[in-house]
């Protein structure tokens, strides 16, 4: 498949100002766990910031988002996700980021996106979640796709039948994403791709 044609089954990449490389959005008003999330006072959904600032200040952004959730029934989306994946300007970064809005959908999109990493060997993803019955699939998780289960509430601990995580604190000294004293970028960072890194602990925005 040619990249041109790639690109636009793909829709797009989104390229979060914050952090290396680029990333795939969707949008987060269709996040199944994360919906029911947003009306629990203190849950890390409830002030989600993929329904906020420049989200929802540019509808072109949603509306992009919105294309590419129905670009995931196209059937070349696995192979031109790949193609755009292993191109140059992706593939140079290292790093790939599933989702910076939005969330898995349903089993069929984790069996997707563990072939598109499957297709891309040369790239480290890596995928946060909130929905918990992915536990239940890790065993056949690619090599280079780390997925942390998000902890649901602020100050939760992490959930130890996890490998990897991701928890939200407001506790001093608890945060180990270094992203906010360094202007809010990852920099040189890439604790949340790494293996090693059991749990990250995000500051409270
Ligand atoms: S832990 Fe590192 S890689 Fe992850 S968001 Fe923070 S700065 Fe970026």
């Amino acid at each position: 498949m040619k990249i041109k044609e790639a690109k636009k089954i793909i829709v797009s990449l989104s390229q979060p100002d914050k952090m290396p490389g680029f990333a795939y959005g969707i949008p987060a008003p269709e996040c199944k766990t994360g919906s029911k999330l947003r009306l629990i006072p203190n849950s890390v959904c409830a002030g989600c910031y993929a329904m906020k600032g420049n989200y929802i200040r540019f509808p072109e952004i949603m509306k992009a988002q919105y294309k590419r959730l129905a670009a995931l029934q196209d059937p070349r989306w696995v192979e031109a996700m790949a193609v755009v994946i292993n191109s140059q300007a992706v593939s140079k970064h290292k790093v790939f980021r599933w989702h910076d809005a939005g969330d898995v959908q349903d089993l069929d999109h984790l069996n997707k996106i563990f072939e598109v990493c499957r297709l891309t060997p040369g790239m480290q993803h890596w995928m946060p979640t909130r929905e918990a019955w992915i536990r239940d699939h890790l065993e056949r998780c690619p090599k280079n796709l780390i997925i942390r289960l998000s902890m649901t509430m602020i100050d939760q601990a992490a959930a130890g039948s996890w490998p990897h995580t991701s928890t939200v604190t407001t506790k001093p000294g608890a945060r180990t994403c270094p992203a906010p004293d360094q202007g809010g970028q990852c920099g040189s960072c890439r604790q949340c791709w790494s293996k090693e890194v059991t749990n990250i602990s995000y500051g409270k925005h």
